[in-house]
């Protein structure tokens, strides 16, 4: 469990960006948004919590209370892509969008589950998510890697695990801690996004490496560059 802020607020209970200790990071969210600053930068997010003295209408607190963006829709694509996730409304940017959804499992499984993915050749629902930081080791600054691995293969009914990847991605995750240590993954729009337009984020967001893989990539972007990105550490 993470701690709780302290009081920091007057009169309407709702916490004071420059005072609150879950907001340490910077004031993620504007107007239930994530801000162009947290988008850029891909900042973790650290949302109020059950421990925190404010109320419900923090600014702090967005994800905690939404499954998802409420018009989305899956369709399929064609036989090679399989399904792909739609909305029927226009999403703003930064707005929320799902997240990726699943079973908690150790990195030495997930990469295991991933190499029998591709050996049989199917569609693979494990997300290897890392988050880099610098910490101190011996007196100097060096870069870590906090993983995080998430198996949707039986989140059937979840919209996460349906995005495809885009080397032009309009989505991207971001690790949002709502009083555990362990984030939930969230997916937020990069840009305004028109309905019927195919959501997609880079599967090499979270990845400790930008090597490619040897799967094709049918993303049709500009920029594609042919295969999808590696995700094994
Ligand atoms: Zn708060
Ligand atoms: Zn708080
Ligand atoms: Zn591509």
């Amino acid at each position: 469990m993470l701690e709780g802020c302290e009081v920091s607020f007057s009169s309407d209970s709702k916490c004071d960006p420059e005072k609150c200790a879950c907001m340490r990071s910077g004031l993620a969210y504007e107007g239930h948004k994530l801000s162009a600053e947290f988008l850029r930068d891909k900042r973790p997010v650290f949302e109020c919590h059950e421990d925190c003295p404010c109320s419900l209408s923090c600014p702090s607190r967005v994800t905690q209370f939404i499954d998802h963006w409420p018009f989305l829709f899956k369709k399929n694509i064609s036989d090679q892509v399989g399904a792909g996730l739609f909305s029927s409304s226009p999403i703003p940017e930064g707005a929320f969008v799902c997240s990726y959804d699943g079973k908690l499992i150790e990195q030495s499984e997930a990469i295991a589950k991933m190499d029998e993915n591709d050996a049989k050749n199917q569609h693979n629902y494990v997300m290897i998510f890392t988050e880099n930081y610098q910490h101190e080791k011996h007196g100097d600054q060096v870069l870590g890697g906090l993983c995080t691995c998430i198996d949707g293969t039986d989140f059937h009914q979840s919209f996460g695990r349906s995005i495809n990847h885009s080397c032009d991605p309009n989505l991207i995750p971001i690790p949002v801690r709502c009083g555990w240590e362990v984030p939930r993954i969230c997916l937020f729009a990069m840009t305004y996004i028109a309905p019927g337009h195919e959501l997609s984020y880079s599967y090499s967001s979270g990845a400790p490496s930008q090597k490619l893989s040897t799967k094709q990539c049918f993303c049709g972007s500009k920029s594609c560059r042919k295969f999808l990105p590696s995700v094994a550490c």
